[in-house]
C-alpha cells in the first residue's frame, strides 16, 4: 500500500466528540519517508480549533473528574482492547508516515495499549494520606485530585507510545485532554483517538487538534483553563515552551533529548554485546531519544568488539518498512537526513574513520526517500558533533576507555541525562557505575527500559517530569491538604 486511496473518516481533528475539519482552510499532505509519496491529507487546524477543543475539554472536566477511577477504568480498558484489536491497521499507518519497520510499529502499538490498561488500574490506587495531628483537636487529610485540562504536544518518532504515556495517565487521573501530534505523523494519533472515541468516552474528554505548532501551542499557553502542558520533543522547543510557561506559571513536563552513553566492560561475551549494541543503535534508525550515541568499549576487548559490530551492522537490511524483513527504514525527512550527513562529514573532517556506511545507499530502491547507510565510526573525539549533539540517525560511534573511573567520567560528560547503558555481568560494577551515572535511567543489558509500570524521564538538560509508573500519574494530580478543627 503506497498511499491510502480514499479519505478515511477519522483523518480529521476530534473536537467535542465530533470528527471535524474545523476552521481549517487547507489540507496538509502526509509524506511516506520511504517513497516521498503522499500517504494521505489531513486538515491543518487553526488556533480557533484549539480554542474550541479547550472549551470542550473544560466543559467535560466537571463530570469526567467526578467519575470514580473504576468508572474511568472501564472506558480506558475498552480503548486498550480496541488499540490491540487494531494493531495491524495502526502499525501500518505508523510505518507509512514514520518509515519504521512494521515489526517495530507493531511492538509500539501494543505498548500504547498497555499504557492505557496499566493506568486504568493504577488510578484506582490514587490513595491519600491521613497525617498525625500536632494539635489534638485537628485532623489532617491529604488528597490528590486531577489538575484540570491538560494539553499534550508529542513528536513523530514514537507517535503512539509518546502520546499514550501522556493521555492514558491524564485521563485515568480524571483530567480531560487536548492533544497536538507532530504535523508529520498525525495519522497514528488519529487512529489512537478513534479507539478512544469508539470506546465511547464522553464528548470533550479527549480532543485532538492539528495545525501550525507554535500557533496551537500559543493557544494552550494563553488559556488559563489549560492547567498543565506535557511536552516531548527537542531541547530547542522545550526551551521556548518553558519561557512561555512563565507567563501564567503553567505547570509543565519536558521530556527532551538525550545523548546516551554505553559502557561495555571486558567481562562480557563480546559477540553478544556487539549484537545487542547494533540492534539497539539502529532501532527506529537511531531516531530514538534513548538511542546509544557514545559507545565506550573497554580497551581489553576493543579489537574484537569493533570487528563484531561492523559484522552485525553490515548484515542489517535497509528497506521499506512495510517489508517484513526490513531492519532499518529511512530517516523521517530531508532535514533529518541532512543532519546525519552533516554529523558524519564533521566527524570525518575532524579525523574519524568510517568502518562501514557513511553515505546514502545506491540503487533504484533508494532513489526516492530519505536514506542513509548504517554507519560505524572510530577515532571519535569529544569535539565532534556526534559526541555532543543528538545525531538522531544510524551512526554508531565507538570510543575506547581504560578503566571504570574514566568510563564513568566520560559517560557523564554531557549536558544531557536521559538514559545510559551498561554491559557487564559483574554485580559490583553494575552497582558502582549505575549509581554514579547522571541519567534518569540506566539499562543493564536493557536497551529498551521504557515500560508502563516504571518511570521514564531525564535529568540535567533532558528535562523534568516522569512518564510511566506511579510517578507518571502524579504528573496529572494536584495535592490538597484538608485541615479540620474538630471543636471550634
Ligand atoms: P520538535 O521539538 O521539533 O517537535 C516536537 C513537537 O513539538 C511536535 O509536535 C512539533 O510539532 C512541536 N513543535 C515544534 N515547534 C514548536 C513550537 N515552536 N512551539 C510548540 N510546539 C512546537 O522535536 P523533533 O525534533 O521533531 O523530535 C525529536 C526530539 O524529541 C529529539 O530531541 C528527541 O530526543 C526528543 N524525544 C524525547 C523523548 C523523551 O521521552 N525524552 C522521546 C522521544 C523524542
Amino acid at each position: 500500500m503506497a498511499a491510502i486511496a480514499e479519505r478515511v473518516d477519522y483523518f480529521r481533528m476530534l473536537i467535542d466528540g465530533e470528527w471535524t475539519d474545523g476552521a481549517s482552510t487547507k489540507m496538509r499532505p502526509i509524506i511516506n519517508p520511504a517513497t516521498e509519496e503522499v500517504v494521505a491529507e489531513v486538515p491543518d487546524g487553526m488556533p480557533d480549533d484549539a480554542h474550541r477543543a479547550i472549551d470542550a475539554a473544560s466543559r467535560a472536566f466537571r463530570d469526567w473528574s467526578r467519575l470514580t477511577p473504576y468508572e474511568r477504568a472501564r472506558y480506558l480498558k475498552r480503548a486498550a482492547d480496541l488499540i490491540r484489536e487494531r494493531t495491524e491497521e495502526i502499525a501500518r499507518l505508523m510505518t507509512l508516515e514514520v518509515g519504521k519497520p512494521i515489526k517495530e510499529s507493531r511492538v509500539e502499538v501494543r505498548m500504547a495499549a498497555d499504557y492505557f490498561e496499566w493506568y486504568a488500574e493504577e488510578a484506582k490506587r490514587n490513595y491519600g494520606d491521613i497525617v498525625p495531628q500536632f494539635v489534638p483537636q485537628k485532623r489532617h487529610w491529604v488528597i490528590r485530585q486531577p489538575v484540570g485540562v491538560v494539553a499534550t504536544i508529542t513528536p513523530w518518532n514514537f507517535p503512539a507510545n509518546l502520546l499514550a504515556r501522556k493521555v492514558a495517565p491524564a485521563l485515568a487521573a480524571g483530567c480531560t485532554v487536548v492533544s497536538k501530534p507532530d504535523h508529520r505523523t498525525p495519522l497514528t494519533a488519529m487512529a489512537i483517538f478513534k479507539c478512544l472515541h469508539d470506546a465511547e468516552l464522553p464528548a470533550g474528554v479527549a480532543n485532538l487538534v492539528t495545525g501550525e505548532p507554535a500557533e496551537i501551542a500559543a493557544v494552550f499557553f494563553a488559556d488559563q483553563r489549560v492547567r498543565k502542558i506535557s511536552f516531548t520533543g527537542s531541547k530547542r522547543v522545550g526551551r521556548l515552551l518553558m519561557q512561555q510557561a512563565a507567563d501564567q506559571i503553567k505547570r509543565l513536563s519536558l521530556e527532551l533529548g538525550g545523548h546516551a552513553p554505553v559502557l561495555i566492560f571486558p567481562d562480557v561475551d563480546v559477540d553478544k554485546a556487539a549484537q545487542w549494541t547494533v540492534r539497539a543503535k539502529f532501532r527506529n534508525n537511531g531516531q530514538t531519544c534513548i538511542s546509544p550515541n557514545r559507545i565506550y568499549v573497554h580497551e581489553q576487548i576493543w579489537d574484537a568488539f569493533v570487528e563484531r559490530v561492523v559484522h552485525y551492522t553490515k548484515q542489517l537490511r535497509l528497506g521499506n518498512g512495510l517489508d517484513e524483513d526490513t531492519d532499518v527504514g529511512p530517516l523521517i525527512d530531508a532535514n533529518g537526513l541532512a543532519k546525519v550527513e552533516r554529523h558524519v562529514q564533521d566527524a570525518i573532517a575532524k579525523g574519524a574513520k568510517v568502518l562501514c556506511g557513511g553515505k546514502r545507499p545506491e540503487g533504484d530502491a533508494f532513489r526516492k526517500g530519505f536514506w542513509f547507510e548504517p554507519t560505524v565510526l572510530v577515532n571519535v573525539a569529544p569535539e565532534m558533533l556526534v559526541s555532543c549533539e543528538e545525531t538522531f540517525g544510524p551512526v554508531l560511534p565507538l570510543i575506547p576507555f581504560r578503566d571504570r573511573e574514566e568510563g564513568i567520567e566520560r559517560a557523564n560528560d554531557s549536558p544531557f541525562g536521559l538514559a545510559a547503558y551498561l554491559l557487564t555481568n559483574d554485580l559490583r560494577t553494575v552497582i558502582e557505575v549505575a549509581e554514579r551515572l547522571e541519567t534518569g535511567m540506566v539499562g543493564v543489558w536493557d536497551f529498551a527500559p521504557a515500560t508502563p509500570q516504571c518511570p521514564f524521564g531525564g535529568v540535567k538538560q533532558s528535562g523534568f517530569g516522569s512518564e510511566g509508573g506511579w510517578e507518571g500519574l502524579k504528573e496529572y494530580l494536584v495535592t490538597k491538604h484538608i485541615s479540620i478543627v474538630l471543636e471550634p
